[in-house]
């Protein structure tokens, strides 16, 4: 099995004016920029800055509105043969948009988050819309990844609250998975265990967790790398994803106003963490309090019917992935937990 895992990486204050030179060291000087949308009028002088004195042209520019795959397919037909990377600026959507065009044309593409909300900028797939319907596609780990922290520092507190809950749940990710193996005997990659397991701890053990701390933020978007490289190391989703995932995805589909996937995923791993007897369910709430997490989405809660709904549906969600929920009974002790544990009650309304 070949895997590959992004060559450049720089996560820094200030790292997007040195886009250039870092470009430059690839030997990429001929590129395509995709932006997400209302991003090209706020980072578009200070990149064609940085471009210009590394001597980089810009040979194709476009703004990414959808993630529908016909309109993939357009864009990367649209691109120069000359072009050598695409360059992928915004959040989870111009980047997924973006690996799926690398994907095609078989080019690398530098992934440059300007918000945290998601492991998806460091890793191999990318969700698309299909026919009308999400759908996590394989696609290529990004060559590169540049972020740069006053850009995270910057963006509004919710997306990097998402990033957070994102990483909590490779807890009860990983349970799944040696679950799976227990009931089904799903193969493990226990490097890749290592790695999203060491990825959450860095988060847990950084002592000031404020999410306008530069270096805390560093952490966390080294610790969202190492998630999407969890992945590529045992070719599934399976260290980064387990039935909170499953409870996300289905909310995505059930609920009326779905929320952030993190912010989901986060709730749904607080929930499941207590089902599992997850040793880590204490934690999972001590960093959810220090983070500022909890007062977030106790301000902006996710609709209860529509969670429990989601929970009823998860199972049905990916074929072939045994989790927790797997079993009905579990299903039903879940939402009997969602029903009457107040601490979870404030997440939901
Ligand atoms: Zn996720």
């Amino acid at each position: 099995m070949e895997i590959s895992i992004p060559t450049l990486l720089r996560i820094k204050p200030n790292a997007l004016h040195k886009i250039g030179k870092y470009l430059r060291k690839e030997n990429f000087t001929r590129i395509a920029i995709f932006y997400g949308t209302g991003l090209k009028e706020i980072f578009n002088v200070q990149l064609t800055i940085s471009f210009e004195s590394s001597e980089i042209s810009v040979l194709h520019q476009e703004t990414v509105a959808t993630n529908e795959v016909e309109s993939i397919y357009k864009s990367a037909y649209k691109i120069p043969d000359r072009v050598q990377a695409i360059i992928a600026i915004g959040g989870g959507k111009a980047i997924d948009y973006c690996k799926y065009v690398a994907f095609i044309l078989q080019l690398p593409i530098i992934s440059v988050p300007t918000s945290i909300s998601n492991d998806g900028f460091a890793s191999p797939g990318a969700s698309l819309l299909i026919n009308g319907r999400r759908k996590s596609q394989k696609a290529k780990i990004p060559y590169g990844v540049v972020i740069d922290t006053e850009v995270i520092r910057k963006s509004p507190d919710m997306f990097t609250y998402s990033g957070i809950g994102d990483l909590l749940s490779k807890y009860t990710a990983i349970y799944d998975w040696k679950l799976a193996f227990r009931v089904n005997q799903v193969p493990v990659n226990d490097f890749a265990v290592l790695i999203s397991s060491n990825a959450v701890e860095i988060l847990v053990n950084y002592k000031n967790k404020n999410v306008k701390d530069l270096e805390f933020l560093r952490m966390i978007c080294g610790s969202l790398v190492m998630s999407g490289i969890a992945m590529e190391v045992s070719g599934s989703s399976r260290p980064a994803s387990g039935s909170e995932h499953l409870i996300s995805h289905a909310y995505d589909m059930v609920a009326k106003k779905p929320s952030l996937h993190g912010i989901q995923v986060g709730v749904a791993t607080y929930a499941v963490s207590w089902l599992q007897n997850n040793k880590a369910h204490n934690t999972i709430k001590e960093v959810m309090e220090q983070t500022g997490f909890v007062e977030y989405v106790s301000n902006n809660p996710l609709n209860r019917d529509d969670f429990i709904e989601a929970i009823l549906q998860a199972p049905t969600i990916k074929d072939n992935y045994y989790t927790i929920l797997s079993e009905k009974k579990n299903i039903d002790l879940l939402i009997d937990y969602v029903n009457n544990d107040s601490y979870l009650g404030q997440f939901l309304k």
